[in-house]
């Protein structure tokens, strides 16, 4: 958002008399009805401070009490001011004095809160919700896994995109492949995404609108469809659905499996071998712990064995267990709802754990079950309906062509013929 406006045109034959003091030269001419002000303004942009209000801010900055009374006042009539979150940017433009002539705060990606005085050397002030100006563009990346770029971070990067659409891109196809272990070189991948540009800001990703990957010589595609009256899901070219009952793996982007489930008892005598229970992930402490699936809350507690820890229950009697967390996402909390892939909490090592990992356990019908075989064996979710096949087939097509203009028309991996 903040184009920085300062220079304000205000009315101020006042303003130009005391310039003429200050410097002895000849009285200038008689004022126009309006000129630039510009140098009797001081402006602060920053990020709020956690746990602050508006009317700290406001006094910290020298605003004085009554008219910080008044503009909070003005405030509150368009905007929650509870809502104020940490590390969201405002700008605030004071005069010499003190006065407030300006003051916005950016609510989120679409809005922003501004303040200012009805008129110039008003006390009295207007707040308005003002949408923040921004361009929706269509982009298009696509790249390759080799040497150079042996991650999709790396490949990614290559393109000029940042790791906020990698994130999105292995989401949308994560019951399908698995990151960590099943990308190698020769891969190829394909993605158009929407991007909404800012003049001030780096711009921010919209929805992946299509993608294509190719895995180790298979290829899947992804298209974003919403059926009629259903909501948008990622689809095939078919039209069958890439949404799986369960996520691949409670972890963003599927890391390593440091302990597998297993069965084997303890033996009687020699004590060496003992059941795992669930499947142990290799992650850094903080790093993001999804919900598998829609479900409730059963609990979310700490004790000294398992540490931190999430219970989720959720449809066709299955139950999810994520321990040694080293934090609860916000709103995790006992008859909670939560939606497949929402943040639940953070790897950590709380617990009897030697260091950071997800130990995540799955119960079917009250019995511990291999996470990795179950997983791998849910249920798609449903296809295009019928009637919406041909409408499908329509965005498909669209989307594939997006794509295809984006690859590379030779094959990347045909011999590299020098020009010169
Ligand atoms: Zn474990």
């Amino acid at each position: 958002m903040w184009r920085l406006r300062i220079p304000r045109l205000l009315l101020v034959s006042l303003v130009v008399g005391v310039a003429a003091c200050a410097t002895n030269e000849p009285p200038p001419p008689p004022p126009a009805q309006d000129v630039f002000l510009e140098p009797d303004t001081t402006r602060v942009q920053g990020l709020v401070e956690p746990r602050t209000t508006l009317d700290a801010m406001l006094r910290a900055h020298g605003v004085a009490a009554d008219v910080v009374g008044t503009v909070i006042e003005a405030a509150s009539v368009v905007f929650d001011l509870r809502r104020l979150r940490a590390a969201q940017p405002f700008l605030l433009e004071q005069a010499l004095g003190g006065d407030l002539r300006h003051f916005e705060y950016e609510i989120d990606a679409d809005s922003y809160l501004r303040v200012m005085p009805i008129a110039a050397e008003a006390d009295e002030f207007r707040a308005e919700v003002v949408p923040i100006p921004k361009t929706l563009e269509h982009g298009v990346a696509a790249g390759r896994i080799d040497a150079s770029t042996p991650s999709l971070f790396q490949a990614m990067d290559a393109t000029g995109e940042r790791a906020e659409l990698t994130l999105a891109l292995a989401q949308v196809f994560s019951g399908e492949i698995d990151f960590n272990s099943e990308v190698q070189p020769g891969d190829r991948f394909a993605v158009a995404f929407e991007r909404f540009v800012r003049d001030d800001r780096p711009s921010i990703y919209g929805v992946i609108t299509a993608a294509e990957f190719e895995n180790d010589g298979r290829r899947i595609r992804a298209v974003r469809f919403t059926p009629p009256g259903g909501e948008a899901d990622y689809f095939d070219d078919e039209g069958h659905s890439l949404q799986r009952f369960f996520l691949r793996s409670p972890l963003k982007f599927e890391p390593r499996v440091t302990s597998r489930y297993s069965t084997r008892r303890m033996h009687p005598i020699l004590r060496t071998a003992r059941a795992h229970t669930g499947v142990d992930y290799g992650a850094p402490t903080g790093a993001a712990v999804v919900a598998v699936s829609n479900g409730t809350v059963v609990s979310a507690t700490f004790d000294n064995a398992n540490g931190r820890m999430v219970r989720l229950r959720h449809a066709s009697g299955y139950e999810t267990y994520y321990l040694h967390l080293s934090a609860f996402a916000s709103g995790i909390r006992r008859g909670a709802r939560v939606a497949q892939g929402q943040t639940i909490g953070a790897v950590g090592s709380t617990g009897l754990a030697t260091g950071p990992h997800l130990h995540y356990g799955l119960k079917k019908n009250g019995a511990w079950v291999d996470p990795l075989r179950e997983h791998r064996n849910m249920p798609p979710g449903d296809p295009v309906p019928p009637g919406a096949m041909e409408a499908f087939r329509a965005v498909r097509d669209a989307a594939l062509e997006q794509l295809a203009a984006a690859s590379s028309p030779e094959p990347l991996a045909a011999p590299i013929v020098a020009t010169r």
